[in-house]
């Protein structure tokens, strides 16, 4: 029997005008205490998930493991489990009466880097990754979103007696690659199995733990690869004037691609293009036939994003054809889409969370990473993408006035989340997200 048997939201009203029972708000103080009471209850096991995980990342497409750890804690819960769903991803599903799909996803993938946390449980795994070996990390805090994951769906099944509907969790591959959402949507996510009608999705970040940002609309940014081989003619470095020298026409496009952002993109629209990679030469004496650059571009919004590529294609036109050299090869690959938060679901979520959490739920800018889970968003789910602290307040407000060191951030060889709190708030938001919108159906608005 269910510990919480007693009904946690308040019980049943009469409507005055119809004489119609009316389903009353949330008891949400309450529902946030019981929910506590099972995480706290449970956390061991979570951070033993946590732990392990975190000590054996696996990077993109590789997640077997990973994978079959959470099928087997998802198994365990009731969940009927389909694995290798877009190639490693997971399917859960937990049935519980009449009433709305709620998806649920987390990441599984790892980053191929190096951790230098020196935490107990640091990560110290190699793997083959693009035909060399590599370390690998989980520095973006993935297996923060596993370990609450697994939480939230062993507190909903704990609290199974107040909401009706289906559980959809997911656990998708390749997220760093922005490829495995579109995997598992290509492998029938939402046709093998049904499709959700609402989603949420949380990632940490290098803020106070027991915090909460949120936003309504554009929560990440559009990501695009830029890929520009410029061709010149090579020759001796003592001799420019016979050869067309593409190290110049590169260099002169690395620093003029940035007029577009600074002189023709509006300065109150975010867009940002960087270069990461330049290869190009053997010797010092030797000029080149060929330098490729390679980028990322982040816009939010598709007419600031559409602006940027012209221009920058128009920006590696120019600066090739300035020295006579040919057009140059332009590859631009679209990542991932912005992720849009639905009105109606933040709504609706932001009313419960902000009464559990008060002034620690935070409307906050939208992040100018880029992550897939804009797919589900952009297949018809409407959804919520909100995000959680990973670091203690007293280090973060240092951090902020100047007193303290600049914490790691997502990415960092040293980002370190402090799990216990972290994925406890995890669990907590998550729930009471998901809570939040079984409630809002069952009352038929
Ligand atoms: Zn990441
Ligand atoms: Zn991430």
């Amino acid at each position: 029997m269910n510990r919480f048997a007693k009904p946690l939201l308040a019980s049943a009203a009469l409507c005055a005008a119809t004489l119609l029972p009316a389903r009353a708000e949330i008891d949400v103080a309450r529902l946030k205490t019981a929910i506590e009471v099972l995480v706290e209850g449970d956390y061991p096991k979570l951070d033993a998930l946590y732990k392990d995980i975190h000590a054996h990342p696996e990077i993109a497409f590789q997640e077997e493991k990973t994978a079959a750890k959470l099928a087997a804690e998802m198994r365990a819960l009731g969940f009927d489990v389909t694995e290798k769903v877009g190639k490693t991803g997971l399917v859960a599903i937990y049935k519980n009466g009449d009433g709305p799909t709620i998806m649920v996803r987390t990441e599984l993938d790892a980053l191929p880097m190096e951790e230098k946390t020196g935490l107990a449980y640091a990560s110290h795994d190699k793997t083959s990754w693009n035909g060399r070996e590599t370390f690998v990390a989980h520095s973006c805090g993935h297996d923060i979103h596993m370990a609450s994951w697994v939480g939230t769906a062993k507190t909903l099944v704990g609290l199974k007696d107040q909401w009706q509907g289906t559980l959809m969790f997911i656990a998708q591959p390749a997220e760093e690659t922005v490829s495995g959402a579109k995997a598992m949507l290509a492998d029938g996510l939402f046709t093998r199995f049904k499709k959700p009608d609402f989603a949420f999705a949380l990632h940490d970040g290098a803020f106070a733990y027991g915090t909460i940002n949120y936003r309504v609309g554009i929560g990440s940014s559009n990501s695009d690869s830029l890929f520009v081989r410029f061709r010149g003619r090579g020759g001796h470095g003592a001799a420019p004037q016979a050869t067309i020298d593409p190290v110049m026409i590169a260099a002169r496009f690395i620093v003029d691609v940035q007029s577009v952002i600074s002189r023709e993109k509006d300065p109150t629209e975010f867009g940002v293009v960087s270069i990461g990679a330049i290869h190009g030469g053997t010797a010092e004496n030797i000029i080149p036939d060929e330098v490729l650059v390679a980028g990322t571009i982040r816009t939010f919004k598709p007419e600031v994003r559409a602006k940027m590529l012209t221009g920058i294609e128009r920006t590696a036109k120019a600066v090739a054809a300035m020295s006579d050299a040919p057009a140059p090869d332009i590859k631009i690959t679209e990542g991932a889409k912005a992720v849009m938060n639905d009105p109606g679901v933040v709504a609706t979520a932001e009313k419960v969370l902000k009464e559990a959490f008060g002034d620690k739920l935070r409307p906050s800018p939208p992040g100018t990473p880029s992550e897939d889970f804009s797919e589900f968003i952009n297949a018809g789910v409407p959804s919520m993408f909100f995000n959680i602290g990973v670091y203690e307040p007293e280090r973060v407000a240092a951090a902020r006035d100047g007193s303290g060191p600049q914490l790691p951030p997502n990415h960092s060889p040293l980002f370190a989340p402090v799990p216990k709190p972290t994925i406890e708030t995890g669990v907590v938001a998550m729930t009471l997200a998901v809570l939040s919108t079984f409630d809002q159906h069952a009352r038929g608005k």
